[in-house]
């Protein structure tokens, strides 16, 4: 079953802010059994009672699970995952920045729009759906007509804010000349 009810409350939940109980440490580690989200020091204490512990790793600023420690907790066949020291991660969260460039990307995620890489050279089933465990969900609940979930907006993305990737793009209008001639 799409997403098991931990899931959404790990998605829900805050890391990497200081633990209440052991000054100066933060809390990167999330109890299955019991939702709750705590620091290393914490952490014996669940370990004890032989709960199931996920590490919540921080991937280029974001929020992310090692894949290794979610294999048959969850069903991430379908989403986008990355190289970090080492290791595969799949994120929580969208980036949820799309740039204009992006919008003609041939693989994106079907729910923010962020651009995947093309993969399907790598696995013959074909490139991934999604780019974060948090688009799966929101996709699952879309198909499954529950319209309480926030959808991320892809109109506000592709406002007329200027695009940086391209700043040296040519006015329209003007003819293009190959400039090797
Ligand atoms: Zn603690
Ligand atoms: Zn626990
Ligand atoms: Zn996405």
């Amino acid at each position: 079953m799409f997403p098991p009810p931990w899931l959404t409350l790990i998605l829900d939940s805050k890391f990497y802010e200081d633990c209440d109980e052991h000054e100066g440490t933060l809390c990167n580690f999330f109890c299955i059994d019991c939702s709750d989200v705590f620091c290393e020091s914490c952490k014996q204490e669940h370990d004890d009672e032989g709960h199931k512990v996920l590490q919540v790793y921080k991937a280029s600023r974001h929020n992310a699970l090692r894949v290794i420690h979610i294999f048959g907790l969850l069903d991430i066949s379908d989403i986008h995952k990355y190289s970090f020291n080492g290791f595969k991660v799949v994120f929580l969260h969208s980036r949820n920045k799309v740039h204009k460039c992006q919008a003609n990307a041939t693989y994106k995620c079907q729910i923010c729009g962020y651009e995947l890489l093309d993969l399907s050279k790598f696995f013959s089933r074909g490139s991934f759906k999604f780019c974060s465990l948090a688009c799966k969900v929101k996709d699952t609940m879309i198909s499954e007509g529950d319209l309480s979930i926030e959808m991320p907006s892809l109109a506000t993305n592709k406002s007329d804010e200027p695009c940086q990737c391209n700043p040296k793009r040519r006015r329209k209008g003007i003819p293009i000349r190959s400039p090797f001639f």
